[in-house]
Order: C-alpha cells, then structure tokens, then sequence
C-alpha cells in the first residue's frame, strides 16, 4: 500500500468532540469518521485492524470447534415477544416496521433468532455440543453513545451460542471459551483479565467479564495481588441513614411521571420474582446506565445510592424500615424483601430534581441530597463494600483495585430461552429435553478502541504487533532523492514478497511531516532510508513501542523485521 494512495486523513488539530484518547487518536490518525451519534465509517486503516481482531477471533472459536454462520440483523418481533424480550429490553432495542407493519427489531444480540433456528434443526443429543458464531453488526441505541468506537450504536460483536445436553456439558463449553477468550486477548496483545461478574438480569449461574486494563474503562474490579480471584466491584462508600440533615420535602406528584409502573408491571417486564427484582433493577440500571426512580415500601433494609448522572435511582418514601443508606459512584442495591415497588419517576425526571432520597414519609422525597454531607460512612454496614487492602475471600493475599473496559463477556444461559421458545431434543432414553444454552460476546470494534487506550504515547497509536494495520512503513526521507525514493521502493518490494504487511511513504511531504503521521498511525516498525542508506548502504529501522533506533544494512531489512 501507498501511502499516497490511502485514504488515511490525518488531522494535527484534536477533535472537541473527542473525550477519550482512543476516539481522540481514531480521528486525528484517519482511522474513522463519525457518520451519527454512534455510528462510524471504518476508514481503510481501521478496517484493517477490525479484520486482523476478528481473524484472531475466528481462529480461536474455530479451535474450540466453533462453527461460523450468518444471522439475520433483522429480526421478525414474534421472536423477541415469544422470549418475552420486546417488552423488556426497552429503548435500546431499534425497532422498525415493514411495509405491511409489521414490526422488525435490529439484532443487540442474537440469542432468540439463534434458538428458533435450533428448535427446528437439533433434534437429538447426538447432535450436541454445537457451537455456533458470527462475527457481524449489532445494533443498540445506547443512551448515551460516546468515547468513539468504545460505545457505539452500530458495533461489531462477535457472538457465539453454545448447546449441550445437560449442564455438565455446559461448563465444558464455558470453560472452552474462557480458555479461548484468553487467548483472543493474548493474541491481540492486551494486559486484561477474566473477572467474575454479576449475571443480573440475563440470570443463570455464572458469568465472566473479560476486562482490557486502563484508567479510563469504565468498570472498576478487584483482584488478588496472590491468586486468580478477580471481580467487577461497585466503589461505594456505606453511610447511615440515621444522620440525615433536615432537607426541602419535595411531593410525590412533583416526580411521578406517567411511566409508572406497579410491582407487578415491572416484575412482569423483566420476568422475575419480586426477590429478584432489586437485583435485576441495579443490573439493569448499571448496564444501561438508565435511572429509574423505584418506591420501596416497609421492608427494604438497605439501599446504596447511586450516582451515575448527578441523579439519585432509589426513592424510599414511605419505607419506613429502611435502615441504612450507601452512597456510591456508581450502581446500588440491598439484600431485599422488597414488597411494593413502583417505579414512579424515570431518567430524564430525575435529572432535573438532581438527588432524591426517600424521607420515610408517605408521598414525599427528601430534595437535594448529597450523599457524604447527608449520610455519614457507617463503619457496621453488613453490606461490605470491598475496598483495595483488605483481605482476599480465596487465599491469604490481598485485594488491589483496578480500573477495566468490558470487551468480552461469557453467559450460561441454562435454559431461559429453549423454555421460552421450546428448543427441545431427545435423550439417550429417547425423553424430550430442553436445551442447555451458553452465550459470548466479545465486542470487535470495542477490542480495537480498547487496544489504544492501553497503547499509546503523546505521539499517537502503538498498535500491539498482532492487530497492527500495517506493520512496517517504509520512508525515503527526501522525496526529491531519485537515489532514496529508488532504493526505498526496492525494501518496500522485498517486504511485500516476504509477505510482510508494509506501507511506503511516497508522498512528496517533508520528513516531520512524515513521521509525525507514523508515530500517529502507530505502524510498530518505521525504515527511514536517508543519505545514508544511498551512500553506505545502511537503514534506519525504529521500534514505536520503545523508540530504539539501529542501523542495518539494507540486505538484513527483511529477515531483521520478519
Ligand atoms: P456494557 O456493559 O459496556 O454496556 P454489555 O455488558 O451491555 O456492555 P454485552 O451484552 O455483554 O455488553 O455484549 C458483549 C460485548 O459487546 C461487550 O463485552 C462489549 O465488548 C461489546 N459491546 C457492548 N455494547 C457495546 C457498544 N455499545 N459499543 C461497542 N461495543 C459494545
Ligand atoms: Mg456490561
Ligand atoms: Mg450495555
Ligand atoms: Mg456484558
């Protein structure tokens, strides 16, 4: 490739829209362009890295014996009503209607289409394990799509289905994936790390979360300095419900909007029992970062507030056993026997009455709450909030505390969905059973995105060997030099024919400019061919990830890079 030729736009100036580095250096390198909120063109340098990511991916689930196939993106609504998804998922879930009106949904992921097309082709236990995979575009419209390809709209996933007969077959598909999805991530040439996950509203037993490491990810998790134990945590701080000072009473109607909901309502929608429901609640606040406002009466004994925008999720008027009060950065809950919950005020609500706690009178909230002034840290919290230093729950170590980006996660399903949409086959003993089902995701463009924010320097990108667009540029200092500009393009060739993934500078720029765009693209081997490799017949080949520079002979140029 020529870089005269690619369309790789570089800009010097850095993007206002642009918060994070990865979508900062995605602009300002020419990797992408923003097309609507959310939603990208791929440039060629991205497409580039996007194929070498999901061509790692591929490998590995093929290893495990993945099968690759292609799902419909669109989707029919009967599916989604048979799961019992379209009412619950929400405005996340891109809706569409054909020309006859009927309703389509845009694939977040595809576990109904996947068990309608199993219900009808597996039959028998002899067919099982079966692993099914795609690599293709998922739709979510994101509440607040942000931070470039980190998340969009439309991404990339990687989503693979796993069936077994029973659950024992199960954990052998799950440990399969684990053990794969360590590899995707070595292979790509990321530090992250499996931890354990709450499984929320999807249910079933386990669940992983693979964490790329790096100060911006939104997730904050524990480790163990000693042993494997890893988990997402919620920073929170407990405080006492006791100490709250006296504060503006603000009436019910003021924050009740026509989206309430009864109890029943809500527990019908996310199809669980109201023992559930707080838990199903904070996961599906958390994931979606959408504030709901719920009222819980008499028996809730513990809440965490929460504050992902400035706005409080948990209004307890009229509960008045409730005893503690945790506030948090992010998430809440409590151990609950949550009798009456209505949810009586959404996001957009609760943005505007800024923190609202419950007053433990009927009908009213407490205004203008600052969890820390108003609720003092309660050292007897049964809730304990896991700190960094203190005692790991496997072993002797200690825990750590760690900052992560979710790029992939992986699910038992158990039986959700072949139960919701009958998927059943025949047993040994010829008996109909259901299905047992796994899901994993790992998210492509997000890999990518994730990729930058644990490599790069105040230069720009540096792309982990693996998953680079190119992995060598080659650059004649001088384009004026026939001598430089010839002997260039004779190394660009033997490295094409070594099969090495090169790109030449031929434009007619001066050399900063040149290996400014080097440094900002992030190639991980830069050959500048100078008057010195006219004269003596010698290069200079520099490593981006450290700097170092040597001097070779331009015969020793291919066997060095490769
Ligand atoms: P998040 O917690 O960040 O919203 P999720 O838990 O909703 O992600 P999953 O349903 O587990 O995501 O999807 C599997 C993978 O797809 C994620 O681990 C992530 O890498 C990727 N992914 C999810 N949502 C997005 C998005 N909006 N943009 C880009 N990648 C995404
Ligand atoms: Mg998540
Ligand atoms: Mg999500
Ligand atoms: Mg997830």
């Amino acid at each position: 490739m020529r870089a005269s030729e690619i369309l790789a736009p570089t800009l010097r100036e850095v993007p206002a829209e642009a918060e994070v580095i990865s979508h900062i250096l995605m602009l300002r390198a020419g990797f992408i362009r923003k097309s609507a909120s959310g939603i990208y063109t791929y440039l060629p340098l991205a497409n580039r890295v996007i194929k070498k990511v999901s061509q790692i991916v591929r490998e590995e689930m093929d290893r495990k014996g993945g099968q690759e196939l292609i799902l419909p993106i669109m989707q029919p609504a009967e599916l989604w009503q048979e799961s019992g998804r379209w009412d619950v998922y929400g405005d996340e879930l891109f809706r569409l209607k054909d020309r006859h009106g009927r309703s389509f949904a845009l694939g977040p992921t595809h576990e109904e289409i996947i068990t309608d097309l199993v219900r009808n082709e597996i039959r028998s236990y002899k067919q099982m394990p079966m692993l099914l995979y795609q690599i293709q575009n998922k739709y979510r419209d994101e509440r607040r799509p942000r931070f470039g390809l980190m998340r969009g709209r439309e991404f990339i996933m990687k989503d693979l289905y796993s069936f077994d007969r029973d659950e024992a077959g199960l954990d052998e598909s799950y440990n399969k994936m684990f053990d794969a999805y360590t590899r995707v991530f070595s292979r790509c040439g990321l530090k992250f790390r499996p931890v354990e996950a709450d499984s929320g509203a999807i249910g079933g037993s386990s669940t992983h979360e693979f964490m790329v490491l790096a100060e911006s990810g939104e997730a904050a998790i524990v480790y163990c300095t000693e042993c494997e134990y890893a988990a997402n945590v919620e920073k929170a701080e407990a405080c006492s419900v006791d100490t709250v000072t006296p504060m503006d009473m603000l009436p019910m109607e003021e924050v009740a909007t026509p989206n309430a909901r009864t109890i029943e309502e809500v527990t019908a929608m996310l199809g669980v029992g109201p023992e559930n429901l707080i838990k199903t609640l904070i996961y599906e606040t958390e994931k979606e970062e959408v504030v709901a406002l719920v009222r819980g009466d008499r028996e809730v004994n513990e809440i965490k507030l929460l504050n992902v925008l400035g706005a409080l999720h948990l209004d307890l008027a009229g509960s008045e056993t409730v005893q503690r009060i945790t506030g948090a950065e992010v998430g809440f809950a409590g151990p609950v026997g949550l009798k009456n919950v209505t949810i009586i005020a959404d996001h957009e609500v609760m943005k505007m009455v800024n923190a609202v706690a419950g007053a433990n009178k009927t009908g009213y909230h407490l205004k203008n709450v600052k969890p820390g002034r108003d609720f003092k840290p309660d050292m007897e919290a049964d809730i304990r909030i896991v700190q960094a230093g203190e005692p790991c729950p496997r072993c002797n170590g200690t825990l750590a505390m760690a900052r992560g980006i979710e790029v992939g996660q992986i699910f038992k399903l158990g039986t959700k969905y072949s139960k919701a949409l009958g998927a059943k086959f025949l047993d040994e003993n010829g008996k109909e059973q259901y299905i047992v089902m796994g899901c994993y995701g790992i998210g492509i463009t997000r890999t990518v995105a994730a990729a930058i924010e644990q490599n790069h320097d105040q230069d720009g990108i540096i792309w982990p060997m693996s998953i680079a667009p190119f992995q060598v540029i080659v650059v004649p200092v001088s384009a004026k030099s026939s001598e430089q500009v010839e002997l260039a393009e004779r190394i660009y060739s033997q490295l094409l024919e070594a099969g090495i993934e090169v790109i030449i500078d031929d434009r007619n720029e001066r050399p900063g400019v040149k290996f400014k765009d080097a440094d900002l693209i992030g190639y991980p081997i830069r050959v500048t061919v100078g008057n010195k490799a006219v004269d003596e017949g010698r290069v200079e080949v520099r490593l981006r990830k450290t700097g170092d520079t040597r001097d070779l002979p331009v015969e020793e140029v291919v066997t060095y890079v490769k």
